[in-house]
């Protein structure tokens, strides 16, 4: 196993397209020099996501486990009890891989979305930060990254969004979205 003295805090945050996609670049990167990659997504969406095939062919050198009961926007079933529930589930397994050192690089994907929505308090995430293995590279996804979290992180990253192709009315797509 690589023995990493310092990991990393990184960010990828902004309305532009290419959060995700680039924390899992940095994953590709990462497993081809011999790093243990755990990827967990706090949000799930409705698609079948091309990364899940792709990544099954990794395995265990890259792992992605979604978390929960998945989608927490404006179109959740759940109500806000029950989203604060089902992330605070969440939380604890993500709580939980984080704490076993067993991988060199977590992404916890959509979670600066989640803290953004007031379903997790920043608190949690700014105590696991400094609480967190040593040598575990963090990557944290998602719009609106919390100023906080921004302050402790070593490399923030902003995706501004200067042309999307929906608004061109052009819809997702297979191998572009999902
Ligand atoms: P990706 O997963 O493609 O890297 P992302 O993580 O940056 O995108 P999210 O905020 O997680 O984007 O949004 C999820 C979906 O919304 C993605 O499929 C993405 O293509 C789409 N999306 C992202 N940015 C925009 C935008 N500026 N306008 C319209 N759709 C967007
Ligand atoms: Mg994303």
């Amino acid at each position: 196993m690589n023995v990493l003295k310092n990991g990393l805090i990184i960010v990828n945050t902004g309305n532009g397209k290419g959060k995700t996609t680039a924390a899992m670049g940095q994953a590709l990167r990462a497993v081809g020099q011999g790093l243990k990659v755990l990827m967990l997504q706090f949000i799930k969406g409705t698609w079948d996501y091309g990364e899940l095939e792709s990544i099954k062919k990794l395995d265990p050198y890259f792992k992605i486990k979604p978390l929960g009961k998945g989608f927490v926007r404006a179109k959740s079933k759940l109500s806000d009890t029950e989203a604060i529930e089902n992330i605070n589930q969440s939380w604890e397994q993500a709580e939980k891989e984080i704490y076993s050192d067993t991988y060199d690089m977590v992404i916890l994907d959509e979670i600066n979305y989640v803290i953004d929505f007031g379903l997790l308090p920043v608190d949690k995430m700014l105590t696991l930060l400094k609480k967190k293995p040593k040598r575990l590279h963090i990557i944290l996804t998602g719009r609106n990254a919390h100023k906080e979290v921004i302050e402790k992180a070593d490399l923030v990253t902003e995706m501004v969004d200067i042309k999307h192709h929906y608004s061109k009315g052009i819809k997702a797509q297979k191998g572009i979205e999902f």
